[in-house]
């Protein structure tokens, strides 16, 4: 059983207000996100129940309030996200395919061939699918959902670039 009576009007031993200290009869009312047992006085002063005597704050503007400012915050979130995302973004956006050269495929093509290697091989190198490195190579990077870290890798081991980031 709770520590305090949660019911208004419970009557039975009564509580102490858990702001002043008050003993006497207590009502739970939100204050700052918290659930508090009050005394009328405090209730009134402190909580966010339509209790008020300005009753211009209703519970639905409050809520519509509060959404606003997370809307905001989140858009200014993204922004400065936007602004850095490469090297300190979201982990979901690291491995995102970057915008790539129109001729990548063949330029996978060509150093793949320099290094005497086949596609299979390069894709046991790299811990790769054969099909990622064929995808790659055929220009189907974006279409057969290719990673950005699979491109990242190819690069570095072919030594060439593929993103056009430039
Ligand atoms: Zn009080």
């Amino acid at each position: 059983m709770a520590k305090y009576s949660t019911g208004s009007g419970g009557g039975s031993a009564g509580g102490s207000c858990e702001l002043c200290g008050a003993a006497g009869d207590t009502q739970t009312a939100e204050v700052a996100g918290a659930t508090l047992d009050l005394c009328a006085d405090c209730a009134q002063n402190h909580g966010e129940s339509d209790q008020g005597p300005s009753g211009s704050d209703s519970p639905d503007d409050q809520e519509r309030k509060r959404r606003a400012a997370q809307n905001t915050a989140k858009m200014q979130d993204s922004q400065s996200v936007d602004g850095s995302h490469w090297e300190d973004g979201a982990d979901y956006d690291a491995d995102q395919l970057p915008y790539l050269v129109s001729d990548y495929g063949s330029r996978v093509t060509e150093a793949r061939q320099a290094e005497g290697l086949q596609t299979g091989e390069l894709a046991t190198e790299l811990d790769l699918t054969e099909d990622d490195v064929l995808a790659v190579e055929q220009g189907r990077a974006v279409q057969a959902n290719v990673k950005g870290s699979t491109i990242a890798a190819i690069e570095k081991f072919l030594d060439i670039e593929l993103a056009d980031s430039r």
